[in-house]
């Protein structure tokens, strides 16, 4: 049986306040040992994760911005899996081009009395007090290509009305650790499908797992053998329900080694 792991990064392998690993390094290490491949599967951008990627040595394909689309190093699959080409990967895009998701959260926002700030309205320095990273990750986590991150100040009850106008619109939204996310016809769980679909033509026998904290993970987890859910910092679990689902002890990256050393 190969394992695949797919996994989020904030809240999940990153701690949610320092973004550290860390607590999680004997079991990346284990994961290396064992070749297993390591999918990171995130709300972040292509340029942040491609930091991560250099620092954790993985070559294996990722998942960026919710499921917006997937990297697939050239040559890592014996045949092509993708026309499009970025840089050194092949790409399959799910999501709805960045400048469009802009543009219809402008026009929501002239129909309801309630602030939206998205990534795209601020400045590095403030993304970066915002999230906690600094000014050199912050710039990164603004190359946004298939989803936009935003913040809404305002009533439940507006709250409501822009999530609803985001449906109407024809797009999608879901919900991090930190922000709202506007998309197109993406999330997690149809890219990790289709990439899982990817692996079994090369390895007839695979078992996947994946790890999340958030409710964008939700249709991550529902698309693996074995999903895993990491406590949050509050001490809570996100509310999400399925057969064999496992529950993390230890908060952020610290459950993260815990669960995968007990399970590989
Ligand atoms: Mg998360």
């Amino acid at each position: 049986m190969n394992l695949i792991v797919f996994t989020d990064l904030d809240g999940c392998l990153l701690d949610h306040n320092t973004y550290s690993y860390r607590d999680a390094i004997p079991a990346l290490n284990e994961i290396k040992k064992r070749m297993i491949p390591l999918i990171i599967c995130t709300s972040k951008t292509r340029a942040e994760i491609e930091v991560y990627r250099k620092e954790l040595a993985l070559e294996d394909p990722f998942i960026s911005e919710n499921g917006g689309a997937i990297f697939v190093p050239k040559n890592y699959f014996p045949e092509k899996v993708a026309e499009k080409e970025i840089n050194n990967y092949e790409v399959i895009e799910f999501g709805t081009n960045y400048d469009r998701l802009r543009e219809i959260l402008n026009e929501i926002k002239k129909k309801v009395d309630c602030q939206i700030v998205g990534f795209g309205d601020m400045n590095p320095e403030e993304v970066a007090k915002d999230c906690g990273l600094d000014l050199k990750k912050a710039g990164l986590a603004k190359q946004r290509e298939y989803d936009e991150a935003f913040k809404i100040e305002g009533s439940d009850k507006n709250i409501a009305k822009v999530l609803n106008l985001i449906e109407k619109f024809g797009l999608h939204y879901t919900k991090g650790g930190r922000y709202y996310h506007i998309m197109g016809e993406n999330d997690k769980g149809k890219a990790v499908r289709i990439l899982t679909d990817i692996y079994r033509e090369k390895y007839l026998e695979i078992e996947t797992i994946a790890l999340g904290d958030s409710e964008n993970d939700f249709p991550m987890l529902a698309n693996v053998d074995i999903p895993v859910l990491i406590k949050k910092p509050d001490g809570s679990h996100a509310k999400f329900e399925k057969n064999g689902l496992i529950k993390s002890k230890l908060v952020g990256p610290a459950g993260w080694n815990e669960v995968i050393l007990n399970l590989i």
